[in-house]
């Protein structure tokens, strides 16, 4: 998504555009995909704005979520932000960290008694390269 994309969404929402949030929002415009937690985050953003404080940016990347411009979802534990908004799953290896995009070519589930928000898709297990050491 652009940065003009990403102004509009926020102006259609009546959000008004900060200098913090500019910064953050061309960031996130730039960023095509990766998977991100808000400490790592905090950690590039701080750098180009020094009175950033993380709770402002956890404020604005939760309504970069609700808006649809990036996708948040947990691990387990912790909240990964994700700069590719489309429906996708997650596959979590458990040795090294690392998180891969996978496709969702069919998913069928039962119905929902109430209002469906989110399917987060997440497979847990041993990724290749990690399988590979095993085995040596
Ligand atoms: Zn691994
Ligand atoms: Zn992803």
């Amino acid at each position: 998504m652009t940065t003009e994309e990403i102004i509009e969404r926020l102006k259609s929402k009546k959000v008004k555009l900060t200098t913090q949030r500019m910064e953050i929002i061309k960031f996130v415009s730039e960023m095509k995909e990766g998977h991100f937690e808000a400490k790592e985050l905090f950690a590039i953003l701080s750098k180009k704005v020094p009175s950033l404080s993380i709770a402002t940016l956890y404020s604005v990347l939760y309504l970069l979520v609700d808006l649809g411009v990036i996708y948040a979802f947990s691990d387990g534990q912790k909240t990964i932000f994700d700069f590719n908004p489309e429906p996708h799953g997650h596959f979590i290896c458990r040795e090294c960290g690392k998180i891969e995009d996978v496709e969702i070519r069919e998913l069928k589930l039962g119905e929902v008694k109430g209002k469906r928000e989110k399917i987060e898709l997440v497979i847990k297990g041993i990724c290749e390269e990690c399988l590979k050491k095993v085995k040596d």
